[in-house]
């Protein structure tokens, strides 16, 4: 995470549906030029008006202070706050674009969250972006790599495999709602891909996790990365550990709760 993390503004350029549950929300701006893309699973906290139309109000960033400046501003004009990944990033000349690919989940049968911003953002509506670094950090003898997720850490995964050396070997266990959801990746020769599609009556998670438990004793060696649903993320980090992967070299993080 950076000591001194910068707030970018950008405006949203365009969104669409690039799979039964994900939207791709793209933004832009002459500022995100200074974002310092580092790739991988590179994170930042999202802001954006609760209501539509209505004037983006940042909180103040005081080195890694900024929650209680959040907490000031008036209920009715605080901003959504949320975390995402960087889903790609391209600077060209003199603006910036920066994708968002954002789970689209429902409450009673409505588009409910950042999902409702996603899908009805208008072009030119406002966003702040607060750069948070990333989360993947293997020690330095790294060579294997097991990586973990459901779809909210599938825009993780798929950067780090993009990113990862080209001599990385493991397996990625991508679990998804739909089997539509899956799709090519880019990633080196030696990691094994297992994406997994959710039965309806599945919990989150819970085919991820059935399949590290077969494969996580191969792999006693390998830095592990396992984000997604609570649970995921704690259950995966236990599997892992009890086949014989030290704590220490285990990355896990709960990125929201079901
Ligand atoms: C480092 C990091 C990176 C992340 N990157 C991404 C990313 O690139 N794309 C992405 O979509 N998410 C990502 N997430 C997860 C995202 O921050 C959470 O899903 C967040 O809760 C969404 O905010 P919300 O306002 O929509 O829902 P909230 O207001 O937090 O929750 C409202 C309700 O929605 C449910 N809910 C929240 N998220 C989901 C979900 N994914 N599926 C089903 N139900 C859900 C909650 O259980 C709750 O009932 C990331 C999280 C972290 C910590």
């Amino acid at each position: 995470m950076p000591s001194e993390p910068r707030m970018f503004t950008a405006q949203v350029v365009r969104t669409q549906r690039v799979s039964p549950s994900f939207q791709r929300v793209t933004i832009a701006s002459g500022d995100l030029c200074g974002f310092d893309w580092r790739g991988l699973d590179h994170w930042f906290r999202l802001f954006f008006p609760v209501r539509p139309g209505g004037e983006l109000r940042l909180p103040e960033v005081k080195g890694r202070q900024w929650w209680q400046s959040y907490l000031d501003i008036p209920e009715a004009d605080r901003p959504h706050c949320s975390n995402y990944t960087v889903a790609e990033y391209r600077c060209a000349g003199e603006v910036a674009e920066l994708d968002i690919d954002v789970v689209l989940h429902w409450h009673e049968g409505e588009l409910s969250g950042v999902a409702r911003w996603a899908v009805h953002a208008e072009p030119d509506s406002p966003a702040g972006l607060l750069d948070q670094g990333v989360l993947f950090d293997p020690p330095s003898d790294a060579e294997e790599f097991v990586l973990v997720s459901d779809e909210s850490g599938l825009p993780a995964v798929r950067g780090i495999l993009r990113d990862l050396p080209s001599h990385a070997v493991g397996t990625a266990i991508i679990e998804v709602p739909a089997a539509d959801d899956v799709h090519p990746v880019t990633a080196p020769t030696g990691m094994r891909i297992q994406w997994v599609a959710r039965g309806a009556s599945d919990p989150v998670g819970h085919r991820a996790l059935s399949v590290l438990r077969d494969c996580a004793g191969k792999h006693p060696g390998a830095y592990a990365f396992v984000v997604g649903e609570s649970r995921l993320a704690t259950q995966g980090r236990r599997t892992l550990h009890q086949a014989g992967v030290p704590k220490s070299r285990i990355t896990f993080s709960g990125f929201w709760r079901a």
